[in-house]
């Protein structure tokens, strides 16, 4: 029995309200990257929302519970990549049923979107990007309350309403403004600007917030509260619902505001008819391990597995570096090509997953590497109903999809044994840039993760918009088992550079024995059938780069933001977070030490 159906309703509120949200909740003792210990853990991106996490098990909630409430109070602290506007993946391990489930909580478009979603009807070409992002048009039926309702109800012990309540007391309370949080207003400050409501809340005074100032949400603290109170019903056709449909419809400019962004085409109906679903995960062996990850549609248990599948054809550790790190940009080269041309959302397009995943399929493209060589992206995609014949590796025409690169991963395990693996995000940072007037939240721009035409003339593309469909994504949240038990947890941010990372991570960890925080602290390279590779800056001094140079591999390094290349970003590739599970209820949490300000990891009893 549920400790919620234990207890009456008073009780367990107080028991989350009172007991689990203590003023440290805000200047929070969690900040490390690393922590070990028993009894469950959290790695995520704001140390309020993993103290958050951790303020759920140990009043004895599950992963679930508390991955919900790490949820909503990255929605306070992390506005600008979560939160109720967007979606997400989770991917769950139930210790007790033995089973790896998952949810997909991606944002669906309108009914009434359909190929022309993001054509100029007055030229018939495709908006440019950074247009279609700030505008009513791009904004997809939010997943994430749904998402978490269902969690709860497969695998929870609170109710809602409780598991809100730490992240109600952030966003009363308020949080401290971190660099990290005044360089992401820099980043976003003039589109704010042009949003009245998005303004308020994050220009206080027309201004950046300062470092170390108190930002505070009392309207999302409100609005958790109606969430806890009436249920998902809320925002899925209730009030909550209707302000973000006139929010789509009837953009709050500010006045004197030089966008004059398209409006939406969501309505109330669109939301009722949201459902996350519960899709098998993508499962691959690698090295004797038992790897699972998101299905479509996400393409990243699809690529990652591929990409695992071509590299278990080579022994990586027999190898010097360069050749083992040019074949992990060759597989990745190669997964992509595949994700390309053949993921998309499976209840609208015919997803050959079985076949992306089979080993035979892994063989067929591994056979393309050449050891002296790079290939020449792009490379074409191959047949994964062909014979398993090495067909010689094809140029092709197609274009690269445009996708945005922020939103966060965060990870957390429970005293049973049950694990979370879960990305949450609005696509870009700062979603479409329109906060829903009173309510506290930014709504996503996901629909620009659809190719707004097809990537190449003649050839069909699985990814064009359609009424109700989900666009394409890359979020790969992983969790791998060893002897049939949780051994890793793993995920990132960073657009279609999620899959690399993961794939990276997971090679750094399994092939080149590195301890987990090695493997995530590491600078990371991202191949994604394109001429050059995008790497940062410190990956460009690893001994290997001259020798990879020499097989024709290309790197840039990337500084420009994608909506307007005149504001500088920091080069990172991804922000991941980990688990590694030690054995005898051990756990080593792990997140990043410097990427996106360094994030925070905390367990329940630190190992002394
Ligand atoms: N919209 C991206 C995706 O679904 C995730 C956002 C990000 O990390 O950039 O793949």
């Amino acid at each position: 029995m549920g400790i919620a159906a234990r207890f009456p309703a008073v009780a367990a509120a107080v028991l989350l309200g009172a007991a689990l949200v203590p003023a440290s909740a805000v200047a929070a003792p969690v900040t490390g990257p690393v922590a070990v210990g028993t009894g469950g853990a959290v790695v995520s991106d704001t140390p309020e929302s993993t103290e958050a996490g951790l303020a759920v098990l140990r009043a004895g909630g599950t992963a679930a519970d508390a991955a919900v409430a790490v949820a909503a109070t990255l929605g306070v602290t992390d506005p600008y990549v979560a939160g109720l506007g967007g979606g997400g993946y989770l991917v769950y391990y139930d210790a007790k049923a033995h089973k790896v489930s998952t949810i997909d909580g991606r944002e669906t478009a309108p009914a009434s979107a359909g190929p022309d979603l993001f054509l100029d009807p007055a030229t018939g070409k495709p908006l440019s990007f950074p247009t279609a992002v700030t505008s009513g048009l791009s904004v997809g039926v939010p997943g994430m309350l749904m998402t978490w309702q269902q969690a709860l109800q497969r695998w929870g012990r609170f109710r809602l309403a409780d598991v809100l309540r730490p992240a109600e007391a952030v966003a009363d309370r308020g949080f401290r403004v971190t660099a990290t949080l005044r360089e992401q207003t820099r980043q976003n400050a003039a589109r704010f600007a042009q949003f009245s409501s998005t303004s308020a809340l994050f220009l206080p005074g027309g201004q950046l917030p300062e470092v170390g100032s108190t930002l505070r949400n009392p309207d999302l603290a409100a609005t958790y509260r109606q969430i806890g109170r009436e249920g998902v019903g809320a925002l899925y056709g209730g009030s909550v619902g209707a302000d973000v449909v006139r929010t789509v419809h009837d953009l709050p400019l500010a006045p004197g505001a030089t966008l004059q962004p398209r409006p939406g085409l969501m309505q109330l109906g669109d939301l009722a008819a949201y459902r996350a679903l519960s899709a098998a995960p993508t499962h691959v062996r690698y090295r004797g391990l038992d790897v699972y990850g998101m299905a479509p549609s996400s393409s990243g248990g699809s690529t990652v597995g591929e990409a695992l599948n071509i590299l278990g054809n080579f022994d990586l550790r027999d190898m010097d570096r360069v050749q083992a790190l040019h074949h992990y940009l060759e597989a990745s080269r190669l997964a992509f090509a595949d994700r390309n041309r053949y993921v998309g959302d499976p209840r609208y397009t015919d997803v050959p997953l079985a076949q992306l995943l089979s080993p035979g399929f892994g063989r067929q493209r591994a056979c393309l590497i050449d050891p002296g060589h790079a290939l020449t992206s792009p490379v074409a995609p191959g047949n994964p109903a062909g014979s398993g014949d090495c067909v010689p590796a094809q140029p092709s025409q197609a274009r690269q999809p445009d996708e945005g690169t922020h939103t966060n991963h965060f990870v957390v395990s429970d005293r049973w044994g049950n694990v979370a693996s879960y990305t949450n995000t609005i696509e870009e940072l700062g979603g479409s840039g329109i906060v829903v007037p009173h309510r506290g939240f930014l709504l996503n721009n996901e629909l620009t993760d659809f190719d707004f035409t097809p990537l190449q003339a003649g050839v069909p593309d699985p990814n064009l918009p359609a009424g109700g469909k989900r666009p394409r994504s890359s979020m790969s949240p992983t969790i791998v088992l060893r002897g049939g038990q949780p051994w890793l947890a793993l995920g990132s941010p960073g657009g279609a550079t999620i899959i690399t990372t993961v794939l990276q991570t997971l090679v750094n960890r399994v092939d080149f024995g590195m301890s987990l925080p090695q493997a995530i602290a590491a600078p990371r390279a991202s191949q994604r059938n394109s001429a050059s590779t995008q790497a940062e800056p410190a990956f460009l001094q690893d001994p290997a780069v001259p020798g990879l140079e020499a097989l024709g591999q290309r790197f840039t390094v990337n500084t420009t933001s994608p909506l307007d290349p005149s504001i500088t970003i920091a080069p990172d590739i991804g922000v991941a977070a980990g688990l590694e599970f030690l054995g005898h209820g051990q756990v080593l949490a792990a997140g990043e030490p410097t990427r996106r300000g360094g994030t925070a990891a905390g367990v329940v009893m630190p190992r002394r």
